[in-house]
């Protein structure tokens, strides 16, 4: 054994507690990366999240550790993701759902893919890159501590997802637009002025939309519950499919689902949601359910919004929908500048009057 590649118990000990603290999940990665490099001291640790896209996988490197530490990039964008086809060895390693060890390449390098599946289906690929091949002692670590990511992530998974559709629950959303918010204050304390492209109005924005099944009820009523679950995750496949890797979908609850878009301008935003929009218009649900349409309502996230504002005007936007015949999509920044809506002031989750 070599003293130098291995740890003590007690430093492994901390490495748990320090990943296990975590209730994010891109946090989780970063911590992974951190604890794996110090723990079996290799020459570079990736952490490749996995992403089902129309019945192959996209890939994306979320952490990794490169020498001069660990990189982090949490808020990965469409632009990220390949095609898994880009890395055979990774392919090989889903096929076969067993690690795979690639021959030292031309620089002298030895590669291992890892890959991590949660109830039988690949979340996420290490890629370990080092100049010696990784001893026994190597191994036997990094496999126990994939074990731990592997149970832990099933947990944070479980707590954040909605078990019907498998998107994200409402508690997600409601943390992730407290971060998005959040995020939005600290970056406007960066800038002292405007950039010029905010004051020349191309900015990219980000959008709250609020997306609601039409005369769901019926659905129910004519066809049973059983038959209403089976539209809400063919629904939620619908969304999966229809919006870009960096959106965050949401299960809000009952058949109102809440879409997070991220730095898109207005025509983007209207065009994205209207491309979902018809998708579900177009598609043949299964039985005698034949065509179901949806209303969605969005408005834009600004700085010092607080969450219930934001949630408000994009019900606001929805309900005016609903109100003029259903299928379509409205924003409340559109409504408001066409004297549709009046602006409210204040928006909050009780109204008193
Ligand atoms: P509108 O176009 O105005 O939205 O009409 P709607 O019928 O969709 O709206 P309404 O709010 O009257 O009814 C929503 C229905 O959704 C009522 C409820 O029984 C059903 N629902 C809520 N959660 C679930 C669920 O998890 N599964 C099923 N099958 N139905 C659900
Ligand atoms: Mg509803
Ligand atoms: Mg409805």
């Amino acid at each position: 054994m070599q003293p130098n590649r291995m740890a003590m118990p007690s430093k492994i000990l901390e490495h748990v507690e320090a990943i296990t603290q975590h209730r994010d999940t891109a946090l989780l990665d970063r911590s992974m990366v951190a604890s794996l490099a110090e723990l079996i001291k290799v020459d570079g640790i990736s952490l490749i999240t996995l992403v089902p896209r129309n019945e192959g996988f996209l890939a994306a490197t979320i952490a990794w550790n490169d020498g001069q530490g660990v990189q982090f990039q949490p808020d990965l964008t469409d632009d990220d993701f390949v095609p898994v086809a880009g890395y055979p060895a990774l392919v090989k390693s889903l096929e076969c759902q067993q690690p795979i060890e690639e021959a030292q390449d031309e620089n002298g390098i030895y590669r291992y893919w890892l890959p991590v599946f949660l109830s039988d289906m690949p979340v996420a690929c290490f890629k370990i890159e080092s100049l010696e091949p990784m001893t026994p002692q190597q191994s036997e670590m990094v496999a126990g501590m994939l074990a731990l990511y592997r149970n832990y992530l099933s947990l944070l998974e479980d707590s954040q997802k909605d078990t019907l559709t498998g998107l994200s629950n409402r508690k997600t959303f409601e943390y992730s637009l407290a971060r998005l918010l959040m995020s939005l204050t600290v970056d406007s304390g960066t800038e002292t002025n405007q950039s010029p492209e905010r004051r020349a109005g191309l900015a990219r924005d980000h959008w709250l939309c609020v997306v609601d099944i039409d005369h769901f009820k019926r659905i129910n009523d004519r066809f049973g519950h059983l038959f209403g679950d089976e539209v809400l995750i063919l629904v939620a496949n619908l969304m999966r499919n229809s919006f870009r890797q960096q959106d965050r979908l949401f299960r809000f609850g009952g058949e109102e689902f809440v879409v997070l878009l991220r730095n898109v301008n207005i025509e983007g935003a209207r065009k994205s949601v209207n491309r979902f929009r018809q998708n579900i218009e177009n598609h043949e649900f299964p039985g005698d359910v034949g065509h179901i349409t949806v209303s969605v309502g969005f408005s834009r996230i600004n700085l010092y919004d607080t969450p219930a504002t934001v949630l408000g005007q994009a019900d606001d936007a929805l309900y005016y929908a609903k109100e003029h015949g259903r299928n379509q999509v409205h924003s409340y920044e559109d409504l408001v500048e066409a004297g549709l809506l009046t602006k409210k002031e204040m928006h909050s989750d009780v109204e008193l009057f």
